[in-house]
């Protein structure tokens, strides 16, 4: 197999793990080549592809302010968000060895079923019905939901806003992992309203690192009494969670809620905070 068709494999992978390998492949016939740059260019835009049509179809067709990527669309923006930036192909090359190690310290095959392209547009399309969420969440950019079917060694998904991914935008985008085996008892669902708690915290502030203290006010007082007392980084998931929480209340998807260690009543202050945030 050639320098190009592992190119190819790379963008028709279907995991991050085979991918990573195949990058690691890519690196070392690279190496050999003399139009290095040429090939480390011819990477960088053929995992773009993939990416820019499914986001036009997304746009275009369903006219959706939120669009979902799994399989080898998922690999790719995956990739097009994390790879390092291109230096000079030497460099380039060794980042992405050390990329494509990192990613194999970091994920493994999926333990547990990842959540299905299916549950996200579900539930995002009653969350856009009820509250128009995406187009206010998101700040009228187009979010992006990427489900990679491996397991991460921390967590079961990420939120974070990418400057610069795609026309240059603040891109919010969400992660999606298979939870770990035995693991918190969780739901796949579960996990992304979690993330989408965390996206609904840097609406309100335009940062997720700044704490609101008005909303800690009200959860301590309510339920959580040495809430002002944690690490600022335990504040931010109890927030993720208590806007989850209040985001499936009395929902259809209220089935998948976990989050057993919150009062229904509590439960109820908490969907009337979120209902308050989105009217
Ligand atoms: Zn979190």
């Amino acid at each position: 197999m050639d320098v190009y068709d592992k190119i190819q494999e790379i963008v028709l992978g279907n995991d991050i793990i085979s991918c990573a390998h195949d990058l690691q492949e890519f690196v070392q016939q690279a190496r050999k080549e003399t139009n290095r740059r040429k090939l480390v260019e011819m990477l960088y835009e053929r995992i773009t592809e993939p990416v820019v049509s499914s986001l036009m179809c997304s746009r275009s067709v369903a006219n959706k302010k939120y669009c979902v990527f799994n399989g080898p669309f998922a690999v790719c923006s995956f990739l097009l968000i994390t790879l390092p930036s291109i230096t000079t192909p030497l460099l380039t090359l060794q980042q992405i060895e050390e990329y494509a190690q990192e990613l194999l310290d970091t994920y493994s095959a999926p333990e547990t079923p990842v959540i299905t392209p299916d549950s996200v547009t579900e539930i995002m399309d009653y969350l856009d019905k009820e509250y128009d969420f995406s187009n206010k969440v998101f700040l009228g950019n187009m979010g992006h939901f990427i489900i990679l079917n491996a397991t991460h060694k921390d967590v079961g998904g990420t939120f974070s806003v990418y400057e610069g991914y795609i026309g240059g935008r603040r891109t919010p985008v969400f992660f999606l992992y298979a939870n770990k085996e035995g693991g918190t008892d969780t739901t796949p669902e579960c996990i992304l309203f979690h993330e989408l708690g965390h996206a609904l915290h840097y609406y309100i502030t335009g940062d997720t690192n700044i704490i609101p203290s008005e909303l800690i006010a009200t959860i301590s007082a309510l339920c959580l009494p040495r809430l002002p007392d944690v690490p600022p980084y335990m504040q931010r998931e109890i927030i993720a969670d208590v806007f989850a929480v209040g985001l499936m209340r009395n929902t259809p998807f209220e089935r998948f809620d976990r989050f057993t260690f919150f009062e229904e009543h509590e439960k109820d202050v908490f969907a009337r905070l979120v209902k308050e945030i989105l009217s």
